[in-house]
């Protein structure tokens, strides 16, 4: 077994796995700050679920993973359907992320009623209106840990429809970007 460096073992130890618990990480999590995105499947399994447990994987093969819990209606939906979108929401797309985190929403179409969408070409799934950028995904990968999966897609299109800012979401709350000069 490799042995630690002698700096890092002076460093104290990492508190037991047992003092973690879910609230201890969400707490330190929601500090990281993310953006917000759409998570959206077509067809006959037409669901949205909004996720900021997003990130690009690789270049090539361009990639994309997002992560569902084992019990959202998203998870099996995406499962079943193989193919999904990723609409990325503006700072002004809030209301919209509320409405596809609510466990009140109804399911099916009409979860969209109000919502402007035009189905992706390449995945059927969602294209939400006003999204700053949208990728269409084929599922590629599904790694089940503890209470959620990883899902990696394979892009196979994507594009950028807005050149606002991006919608955050941080300390469990929604905002703007405060950038200064790029
Ligand atoms: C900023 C933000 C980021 C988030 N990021 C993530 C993330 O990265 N990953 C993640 O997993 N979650 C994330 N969430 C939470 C997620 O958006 C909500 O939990 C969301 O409601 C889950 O969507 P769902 O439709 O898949 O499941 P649900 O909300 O559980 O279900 C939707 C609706 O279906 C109903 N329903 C459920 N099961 C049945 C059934 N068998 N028959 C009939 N009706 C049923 C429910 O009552 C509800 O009305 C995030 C939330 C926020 C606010």
């Amino acid at each position: 077994m490799n042995s630690a460096p002698a700096d890092i073992d002076a460093v104290s130890a990492p508190p037991a796995h047992d003092s973690v618990t879910p609230s201890v990480l969400r707490g330190v999590m929601s500090r990281f700050a993310t953006g917000v995105t759409v998570i959206t499947v077509g067809g006959e399994h037409l669901h949205a679920m909004t996720a900021n447990a997003f990130s690009s994987v690789s270049l090539d093969p361009p990639s994309v993973l997002c992560s569902v819990g084992h019990g959202a209606v998203m998870h099996k939906a995406l499962t079943s359907a193989g193919r999904f979108a990723v609409n990325i929401l503006g700072a002004e797309q809030e209301p919209l992320a509320r409405h596809f985190a609510d466990n009140k929403r109804t399911l099916g179409a009409a979860q969209f009623d109000d919502v402007a969408w035009a189905p992706g070409e390449r995945t059927g799934a969602p294209l939400l209106g006003g999204s700053l950028a949208w990728l269409e995904c084929e599922l590629t990968a599904a790694h089940s840990f503890g209470d959620h999966t990883i899902f990696i897609g394979t892009v196979l299109a994507a594009g950028q429809t807005g050149d606002g800012q991006g919608l955050l979401f941080v300390d469990g709350r929604f905002g703007k970007p405060e950038l200064s000069g790029r």
